[in-house]
């Protein structure tokens, strides 16, 4: 296949910006080869500069959730271009889209807007220190809360001890107070608890996991990670960026609301479904908590460009969409569909497959069961990952170049490109058999 255009870009970029990219996954490094340059997308598919088209999974990493150019949202968006970029002053959308939030999700009072998931996971822990008067925090391995310095960081050597940095520039000092955990660990949850718990501010967690592939905390641990935060005076932050309004209307908190009754976390963290596609995200709980941010409290938090109107038009039509009736059933159904197609597939050939979905995300493993924590994914073969993305590739189906990346399907998915897509795979897994 061609890909003249893609190398000469790829070329250009390697030039002037580190790696050929502005975000290392994109840079193909876990599987090899050149990334593909975008030019365009519309409903379920992305062009690159070849010409090429791919059914898209990644969906701009999560965003994409009513597919690429809805209608609705473009014209949300042109509108509020004409009227003008950035003001560095209120706006009435600005509360609409924190009403809209703060509708589906009954955790989430009050909202302040920012422009990225690291901002609003860094902006969250600030504020849970500065709420609880306390520096530690539990994160768990394999949970991504964006880059900021004090979340970089893989666990030490013993059991429950601090971590280390994982990024160079990340001052040991920094990562001193966070404590990085066993996913789905409750015997070194409750040990950590026990050790620290009068010190802890609070504990962040992807609860549907999309940063490992596609791992859920399983409903007892999730229920003593609340249990054991409440009797500790620890919040308990749910980092929804990928999995609000994604897995559905209520997010990972409304699956666990389903499991555990009355369950609901402190805070939540939010971004890329209810920006669109835009730079928007968004922190949130309740008003006694929110109300300690300045201007009205002492935890500083600000943003030349939060609330941007363009990305609040864009948000707010894209919420409106899948805020209709059956939306996350049809797409459910779809992702399902994608998921059990590719199962039945690797059966065929013999290939080991695991998977699961929740909403329109799902992962999947070249394992034969369900990870449960980062150790078990990452025995997942890298190399036989990187062959069967190639063969989709070179066969018009674009998946997360990296086996630790979840996978995304939109309303304009068809039930063709699934068919399509899982035809593809079938191919692919005879030649890994
Ligand atoms: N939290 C989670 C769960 C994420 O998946 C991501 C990004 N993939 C982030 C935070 C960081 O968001 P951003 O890339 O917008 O800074």
């Amino acid at each position: 296949m061609a890909t003249d255009k893609n190398a000469e870009l790829f070329e250009r970029a390697r030039a002037l910006i580190p790696g050929g990219v502005n975000s290392p996954v994109r840079a193909f490094r876990a599987v090899g080869g050149t990334p593909r340059f975008i030019e365009r997308a519309q409903g379920a598919y992305f062009w690159d500069a070849d010409g090429q088209r791919y059914i898209d999974y990644i969906g701009s990493w999560g965003p994409m959730i009513l597919g690429h150019g809805h209608p609705r949202v473009v014209e949300a968006v042109q509108q509020a271009v004409r009227d003008g970029f950035s003001f560095g002053a209120p706006t009435e959308r600005e509360i609409e889209l924190a009403e809209e939030i703060a509708r589906h999700l009954p955790s989430v009072e009050m909202v302040r807007l920012v422009s990225s998931g690291t901002e609003a996971a860094m902006s969250a822990i600030r504020l849970a220190r500065g709420a609880t008067g306390r520096n530690r925090i539990i994160k768990f391995e394999g949970c991504y809360h964006g880059h900021a310095d004090a979340l970089l960081v893989k666990a030490g050597s013993g059991l429950a001890t601090f971590g280390h940095p994982t990024s160079a520039g990340v001052p040991a000092e920094v990562v001193q107070h966070t404590l990085v955990l066993e996913y789905n660990n409750i015997a070194q949850l409750e040990e950590a608890f026990a050790t620290h718990g009068a010190d802890l501010a609070c504990v962040i967690i992807e609860a549907i996991a999309g940063n490992m592939n596609f791992v859920r905390a399983s409903v007892p641990f999730m229920q003593r990670c609340r249990e054991l935060c409440t009797q500790h005076g620890a919040l308990l932050v749910f980092d929804e960026v990928m999995t609000g309004f994604r897995v559905g209307l209520t997010g990972a908190q409304g699956v666990y609301a389903r499991a555990l009754p009355g369950f609901a976390p402190d805070m939540t963290v939010l971004g890329k479904v209810i920006g669109g596609g835009m730079p928007l995200a968004a922190f949130g709980g309740p008003r006694t908590l929110m109300e300690k941010l300045a201007p009205l409290g002492p935890v500083y938090q600000a943003g030349t460009l939060s609330g941007n109107p363009v990305a609040t038009a864009c948000g707010l039509a894209t919420l409106r969409e899948i805020a209709q009736p059956g939306f996350y059933e049809a797409l459910g159904q779809k992702t399902r569909a994608l998921v059990d197609g590719l199962q039945a597939a690797a059966a065929e050939s013999g290939v080991a497959f695991s998977g699961d979905c929740e909403g329109g995300m799902f992962g999947f493993f070249l394992l034969p069961q369900l990870p449960h924590n980062y150790a078990q994914v990452m025995r997942s073969d890298a190399a036989r990952f990187g062959k069967l993305f190639h063969g989709l590739l070179d066969r018009g189906v674009y998946i997360a170049p990296a086996l630790y990346e979840a996978g995304f399907v939109s309303s304009a998915h068809s039930d063709d490109d699934i068919a399509r897509t899982v035809q593809a795979a079938r191919e692919v897994f005879r030649t890994l058999a």
